[in-house]
């Protein structure tokens, strides 16, 4: 099981900011990509959830979002921008505490710049919910987990 790896809320490593990858890394960075990509499918197959898991989470501290929503893409030092004035609100979930959800807010909107695995460059426009999965896992190379961003101190609940 490669879901072993992932590492769970309180672990000092999910709250450090995670560094670039350059082009000449990346093949150094496969086998650890490929777990990420594993890990998501035997999460859903355990949880029935799971869209996206950030390199961090398993200890490896690159800007690196292995992400798989109708196919799997590994996203490269993303950026963001143009997030939203808007907001919207929901009950948010992590593999890095799968029974527990946060209520907290993410913006409606926003725009996601990434090279792949091939280094090309790739823009995309998001919105609703995978505008939200993108600012969480965003979150995750910048060491911000969602308990981080609770509404307030009754914005929990076990699953
Ligand atoms: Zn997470």
């Amino acid at each position: 099981m490669k879901l072993d790896r992932i590492l769970l809320l309180g672990n000092p490593l999910l709250y450090e900011k995670a560094l670039p990858v350059s082009p000449d890394e990346l093949p150094s960075l496969q086998a650890d990509i490929q777990d990420l990509h594993a890990i998501i499918l035997e999460f859903r197959a355990k949880y029935q959830a799971g869209r996206a898991v950030a390199a961090p989470q398993i200890g490896l501290m690159k800007r690196i979002i292995c992400w798989n929503v109708e196919r799997p893409i590994t996203m490269i030092n993303p950026e963001l921008s143009d997030l939203s004035q808007e907001m919207m609100e929901l009950w948010d979930d992590c593999m890095s505490f799968p029974h527990l959800l946060v209520r907290l807010q993410r913006h409606q909107t926003c725009t996601l710049k990434f090279w792949d695995e091939n280094w090309q460059p790739h823009e995309w426009h998001l919105e609703g919910s995978l505008s939200e999965l993108i600012q969480h896992e965003y979150d995750h190379l910048e060491g911000i987990l969602a308990t981080q961003r609770a509404i307030d101190s009754q914005s929990f609940r076990w699953r």
